[in-house]
């Protein structure tokens, strides 16, 4: 499904296509309908699963839909902290090709900047509830017309203890409006909340199972870029992977990879949007009765078929979206069967893996095999969406999602991880957050920013 069948207005499709997202996540798939009608949402939704687009689109059309010329404030968005106030109020900035007038409100900072920013009239105010309150105290903030209210990641604000904030907030504004809540979990609390804010919502549920992430091992090989086919050709000959799913970027690359293993002398085959139906089902009988080894597949072709419990999932090469890491592991360890989900990972993909790191809320264990360890001198290299191919990006691929790429600036290494299963419980550390999306490309199919492995391969292990 494109974005253009979720009723979003053609200068938003263009800010979409300027990031070079192709297709909605599912989260943007199932929302920004319900929000362009007007609806109340509950969304169970977290970090990485493009939920910011999912309310920040459908609330820039809703406010054009109703454009009025005056300078109040017609839609607030309550942060847990103000590096998401600042991420969220520049995807308000982006999508809207700068024409909204925003601001962010939130503490740590001066007042008076603030209160300039309000005065000159801002539309759209995405704020820290703390400093929201300040400002209402002094009276330099009038929320009375508020029209959509969206509260993210509600479930950290309440940790946060800012339901006092809140409710303080929700007293200021208008009975009439649109009420938008996201959050990762849901506690009785959040419940609680949900019943009192929200008017016969709509729910939307994305947060990956738990459990399915739990079900599987996972492990990160940190290797050379160029250097991937070759380990693993070994792994195979090595039996430490049997059967695998294995998940490339692009259809092109697919069909190279799988070139080189016939070549290796593994039995592979391709599926993805240009494979006709028959060919698929081929592969996937193939796969089933044993005549092939690896399957290699984009993400998209993926989606729909069915293998019972693969022992392995490969991932190849890293997907785009973090919450596609989730849903590719989840190909494996299904119906209570442990799988393993292997994560080649060369030194340009570094920013992705932490951005995984962060929807999973626990590191991945690396671990160097022998004989691959990278090489520390290479640089790390823009991921190239297109890989000079046509196509490369339309359908097929998670290079479907391929977009301008929020690179995280660093953060903290993800924890050192600990034994050979240590991604297999969820370590409970929420890594911290830091801002992000500041080296966004702005061309659809050109390459993501990259600060390379800081904090990725853990130090070598033996
Ligand atoms: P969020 O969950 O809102 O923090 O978004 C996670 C990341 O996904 C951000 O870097 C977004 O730029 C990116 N993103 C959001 N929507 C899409 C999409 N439809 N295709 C590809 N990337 C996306």
């Amino acid at each position: 499904m494109s974005f253009s069948a979720l009723g979003l207005r053609p200068d938003l499709l263009r800010a979409v296509a300027r990031q070079g997202y192709t297709d909605p996540t599912p989260v943007q798939r199932e929302a920004i309908p319900l929000v362009l009608e007007g609806r109340d949402l509950l969304a169970g939704a977290q970090t990485g699963t493009g939920k910011t687009a999912a309310f920040v689109l459908p609330m820039l059309q809703r406010l054009a839909d109703s454009s009025t010329r005056d300078r109040r404030i017609r839609a607030l968005v309550l942060t847990p902290t103000r590096e998401l106030a600042i991420q969220v109020e520049e995807s308000v900035r982006v999508y809207s090709g700068g024409q909204a007038r925003s601001t962010a409100i939130y503490g740590g900072v001066g007042f008076g900047g603030q209160v300039g920013a309000l005065r000159r009239g801002a539309e759209i105010v995405v704020a820290t509830p703390g400093r929201l309150l300040d400002h209402a105290r002094q009276g330099t903030i009038d929320l009375r017309s508020v029209e959509i209210l969206v509260l993210d990641e509600a479930d950290r604000m309440l940790d946060m203890g800012f339901i006092r904030d809140i409710r303080q907030v929700l007293a200021l504004l208008p009975d009439r409006r649109q009420n938008l809540l996201f959050s990762a979990t849901f506690s009785r609390e959040i419940r609680s909340l949900a019943e009192g804010l929200l008017d016969r919502p709509a729910s939307v549920q994305v947060t990956p199972e738990n459990t399915a992430v739990e079900l599987v091992a996972q492990v990160v090989h940190p290797v050379d870029r160029e250097r991937k086919r070759e380990l693993l050709t070994h792994l195979v000959r090595t039996r430490q992977i049997d059967q695998a799913l294995v998940f490339t970027r692009t259809k092109h690359g697919a069909n190279k990879l799988v070139e080189q293993l016939n070549r290796d002398g593994i039995a592979a085959a391709a599926i993805h949007g240009n494979k006709s139906q028959p060919q698929r089902v081929r592969a996937l009988a193939d796969l089933r009765a044993g005549r092939i080894l690896l399957l290699v597949a984009t993400e998209v072709a993926a989606r729909g078929i069915d293998i019972e419990a693969l022992p392995h999932v490969v991932n190849y090469e890293l997907p785009m979206v973090p919450a596609d890491y989730v849903h590719r592991i989840g190909r494996t360890g299904r119906a209570g069967v442990t799988g393993i989900a292997v994560s080649l990972v060369c030194v340009d993909e570094g920013p992705l893996l932490r951005e995984i790191e962060r929807l999973l809320k626990m590191p991945i264990e690396k671990v160097e095999i022998p004989g691959f360890e990278p090489n520390r001198a290479i640089r790390p290299q823009p991921i190239k969406l297109r890989s000079g191919q046509r196509g490369g990006m339309q359908n097929g691929g998670s290079a479907g999602h391929g977009r301008g790429h929020a690179a995280p600036t660093h953060r903290g290494a993800p924890a050192g991880s600990a034994g050979r299963n240590a991604g297999r419980g969820r370590a409970g550390r929420r890594p911290d957050r830091g801002p992000r999306r500041q080296e966004r490309s702005s061309a659809p199919g050109s390459s993501i920013g990259n600060r390379g492995w800081s904090g990725m391969p853990g130090e070598r292990r033996g």
